[in-house]
């Protein structure tokens, strides 16, 4: 699946005297969660100037591209603390170099900076508020609305301005707020959004750092300590490093707790811990309930079994959970590799005459035809958004000389957009709004058979796999918004509004 773009990762740590390098590893690990841009902003003391300050370095591209001279870490993003952000834009136009974060400022209370995983639903609103207050906007993102609300807020401490400004976001956002001698993760109140926090001795003393996913402790070797809780505003300060202790506010909680189930299906990656729990454990439950909703089709004991292939690599570890589950079920199958994914796919320059989107599927996927030629393919996919990856996919498996398709999906069809930081399509243009049935999307996709996983087999797979008790989102797939979305605002219609 591909059709939904992963909104930001965030990643900061404090009271590491490398921090810019760690935050660099760290971002790198969360690349998959945003390509279009990427930065880093630290806090150190300058000498000439007698005062803190806080160098940045922000730029289009991947985070190895941006940070590719050594001289950036020695010279110039000096300090023990550090926020970064790689970026995949749900707010605010794309080719906009000012929307570049994180963002920082220099305000009364002395420095700020901000990194945003997320979407705020009332942005609109907070623009339009603003903008009659006249307040001059730099960028075109929801995010510089926060840097307004505590510039602006009349608390005299700087931590209270923060609490006052994030009461009054609605959606879905976490938050790295780095300050002269703070580092604060915010997760808002619902929770949708992941964030972690980690401990760091690396440096010889002891550092906490915070990240969108535990996959970025792993690569600086920062241990996990627990999930920043929905509605949590964590400070970590000197004196948390010495003690280990937090400060920490609850933000009032309205709509209790949503967190975003598509992170287990398709975002994370299945090496991290999100919501207390290792994505590869949760995935893995989803493709063994997919077994038990739509196993492989039974064949007899003189016909070769079917192969299941993924579509790499976001539904690789659930499909490994269907295959074992269908042979414990008695159908006999055997999980191949069939499908190669081309990592290294940019833009794609196409030829006059060509389908854009075609050659983008082309570019991206290939068949292994030896393993696909005369044999009963059963293809699963994490999710099916727009259909054109999954129409061309099929079409690439029929012309490799498969005998039959079928189609799986670990999840259940999506119908709705997101208005909570995820890059959906717009309504009209999700592939099941387009169809009558099931059955009618079977035909246009050319397959034997299509197979979705139910809404109540993903939610007690995700269940087994995480015993929290706290809720999730599932509104893409049932449009049931935890969070009025009457006020809300997608991102194409805020761009359309302020680019
Ligand atoms: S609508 Fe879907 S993608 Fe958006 S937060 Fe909810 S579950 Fe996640």
């Amino acid at each position: 699946m591909s059709s939904v773009n992963d909104n930001c990762g965030i990643f900061g740590v404090f009271n590491a005297p490398d921090a810019a390098r760690l935050t660099y590893f760290g971002l790198h690990a969360l690349q998959h969660r945003g390509q279009e841009s990427c930065g880093i902003v630290t806090s150190t003391f300058d000498e000439h100037k007698l005062r803190r300050v806080m160098p940045a370095r922000r730029d289009f591209g991947l985070v190895l591209d941006v940070f590719d001279d050594p001289a950036i870490f020695d010279n110039q993003l000096l300090g023990d603390a550090a926020i970064g952000h790689t970026r995949y834009s749900t707010s605010g136009a794309t080719h906009n170099r000012s929307n570049i974060q994180p963002f920082k400022v220099h305000y009364k209370n002395g420095n700020l900076a901000v990194a945003h995983n997320g979407n705020l639903s009332n942005a609109r609103e907070l623009r339009q508020a603003f903008s009659e207050r006249g307040t001059l906007f730099q960028s075109t993102s929801d995010t510089e609305h926060i840097l307004h609300l505590i510039a602006t807020s009349r608390r005299a401490k700087q931590l209270d301005q923060i609490i006052d400004a994030v009461v009054q976001l609605e959606g879905g956002f976490a938050l790295l707020l780095l300050t002269d001698d703070k580092l604060i993760a915010v997760r808002d109140s619902n929770g949708f959004r992941p964030l972690a926090l980690g401990y760091y001795s690396g440096s010889g003393q002891s550092a906490y750092c915070v990240a969108s996913e535990t996959c970025a402790f792993d690569l600086i070797g920062a241990s996990y300590v627990r999930d920043v809780e929905p509605g949590e505003v964590l400070i970590i300060d000197q004196e948390a490093c010495a003690t280990g202790t937090f400060k920490s506010i609850q933000l009032p909680s309205r709509h209790g707790t949503n967190q975003c189930i598509f992170e287990y299906i398709y975002f994370s990656r299945p090496d991290s811990r999100i919501y207390g729990e290792m994505v590869d454990k949760v995935r893995r439950k989803i493709g063994k309930q997919l077994a038990h909703d739509a196993p492989v089709p039974r064949v007899n004991a003189e016909e070769k079994p079917p192969i299941v292939i993924s579509v790499p690599d976001s539904s690789n570890t659930a499909t490994l959970g269907y295959v074992n589950e269908c042979r414990k079920l008695g159908y006999r199958c055997r999980y191949e590799i069939g499908l190669i994914r081309n990592h290294y796919v940019g833009r794609t320059f196409i030829a006059p005459g060509q389908d854009r989107r075609e050659m983008q599927v082309r570019c991206k996927f290939n068949t292994v035809d030896g393993v696909l030629k005369d044999r009963i393919v059963v293809v699963v996919d994490d999710s099916i958004v727009r259909g054109t990856t999954a129409k061309l996919l099929v079409k690439m498996i029929r012309k490799a000389n498969a005998k039959e398709v079928h189609f799986r999906v670990a999840s259940p069809s999506v119908v709705s957009p997101c208005f909570y930081g995820m890059d959906f399509p717009s309504h009209e243009e999700l592939i099941m709004n387009r169809f009558d049935s099931v059955e009618d999307l079977r035909e246009w996709l050319n397959v034997d058979s299509l197979h979705y996983l139910s809404i109540d087999g993903l939610k007690e797979a995700v269940k087994r796999g995480n015993q929290s008790t706290k809720g999730y989102c599932d509104a893409c797939f049932t449009a049931n918004y935890p969070v009025p979305v009457e006020l809300g605002v997608s991102k194409e219609e805020y761009d359309e509004e302020y680019d």
